[in-house]
């Protein structure tokens, strides 16, 4: 698809859309009447299905009470791993090999303290300086809970131009002082997807134990964790996977890590049929299940029981493919009609770099986003001066798109952002 070119016309949009094989699941969502939502990397829309199995649940504990934990439909104690043995295939795991469990930010908590095995000369840790700020907290906090300094035990691989991570300039910093790399998968700013099976391989050939954080990926790109051998793995499930406004968030252990004692244990940690039997010597589940703590948050679970039901009306491939052509259909129409207009793109645009949203930089970037939700189209701002735009591929239309740019060039050129002041709202 890299030397398509598109005509910039409406017709045009509206002839991919009618080619668009995924353009059925859009019905699957409540979009409101007239909006362009280009958010959906921060937060998925709700879908009929989400709903209803949110529905549901509460149906089973007004019926089931107690007992709902295992009678019913769909009893609770079992659905965490029901559901990992669902997700499983969106990341190219094996089903035993992923769990729904914590938040990202507990995720990597507990994921960094089982894998992180100081030792010699062996202490340190690699992220990147385009991290995601929760991320950067938690390896810190990690480094200083086994007595280091994160100053000098957290490596922070630089940015050649601000926007993009060079796998060379990681692989360069793989030395033998390295314990554990955790990166992400797409870069939360420019959409740069990182090589993780280049990366795997480098850092095992090191010896070096590498994970990585699959929020802004995760239901958008396939990714193939176990064959690439990637040691674990966590993202979050109310972006690209639709499962509601802190949905409980998903992690993904090699098969080869089983029955390593987890850093943060908790009663779920212990094999299902032993669980119960409320011995104080824990027997570690044999599966990515042991890397629960405690209680599943089971009503902030139900909505991704029905969000799953979308994912497998289809395949995560066929969703990366129509991705990959909105994705640069935008980059074209972008380059084509805002030229000129102090636009950047900030996203790669070759294939294999190229995460599901645009990333444009402008100097009048949060007056352009304020104009942008006046003219009914949702889009992301990120300080300074980003605009994230996320043509996601289950819900957001060719069309959706094209006017998206021809909106995008009436607010510079008619000079409407001029209208808002530049204070940023509280999130984003
Ligand atoms: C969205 C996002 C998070 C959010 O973490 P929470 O614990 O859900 O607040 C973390 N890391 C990355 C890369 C993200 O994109």
């Amino acid at each position: 698809m890299g030397i398509t070119t598109f005509d910039n016309s409406l017709d045009y949009a509206k002839s991919l859309d009618a080619q668009d094989k995924l353009s059925a699941l859009r019905e699957e969502f409540y979009i409101p009447e007239g909006m362009i939502y280009l958010d959906g990397n921060s937060l998925g829309l709700l879908s009929k299905r989400a709903e209803q199995t949110l529905l549901d649940m509460l149906q089973s504990w007004k019926n089931y009470n107690i007992d709902g934990w295992t009678s019913g439909e769909d009893p609770w104690f079992f659905l965490p791993e029901r559901l990992g043995k669902l997700m499983a295939p969106l990341v190219g795991a094996e089903p035993e090999e992923v769990i729904v469990t914590g938040s990202t930010t507990i995720n990597i908590h507990q994921l960094v303290a089982t894998f992180y095995q100081p030792q010699g000369n062996r202490t340190k840790i690699i992220a990147t300086s385009l991290d995601f700020p929760t991320d950067i907290y938690a390896l810190q906090s990690q480094i200083r809970l086994r007595g280091y300094d994160p100053e000098t035990h957290l490596i922070s691989i630089e940015s050649r131009d601000g926007r993009i991570i060079e796998e060379d300039d990681i692989i360069a910093a793989m030395s033998d002082e390295v314990a554990l790399i955790l990166l992400p998968t797409v870069l939360y700013r420019s959409g740069q997807l990182l090589d993780i099976e280049r990366l795997t391989a480098e850092a095992h050939k090191r010896g070096i134990v590498i994970g990585f954080d699959g929020c802004h990926s995760v239901g958008a790109i396939p990714h193939y964790f176990s064959k690439w051998d990637v040691d674990f793995a966590l993202w979050c499930n109310y972006k690209y996977l639709n499962a509601g406004p802190g949905g409980v968030a998903s992690l993904y252990v090699n098969k080869k890590h089983f029955g390593r004692v987890p850093g943060l244990t908790g009663w779920y940690s212990s094999r299902k049929d032993k669980q119960f039997d409320m011995e104080h010597t824990l027997t570690v589940e044999h599966s990515a299940g042991a890397f629960q703590t405690g209680t599943p948050h089971i009503l902030s679970i139900a909505p991704l029981i029905g969000s799953l039901e979308i994912f497998a009306m289809t395949s995560i491939e066929e969703i990366r493919a129509k991705s990959l052509h909105i994705t640069q259909y935008f980059t074209q129409l972008v380059n084509d009609a805002l030229a000129g207009l102090g636009f950047t793109l900030m996203n790669p645009t070759e294939d294999p770099r190229r995460g599901g949203h645009i990333s444009l930089h402008h100097e009048e970037a949060v007056r352009i986003c304020k104009a942008l939700k006046d003219n009914n189209i949702i889009p992301d701002y990120r300080a300074p001066n980003i605009v994230r735009l996320a043509p996601v591929a289950l819900y957001v239309t060719y069309e959706d798109v094209w006017k998206t740019v021809q909106v995008l060039k009436a607010i510079i050129t008619e000079k409407q952002y001029e209208k808002y002041d530049s204070q940023r709202g509280v999130v984003a």
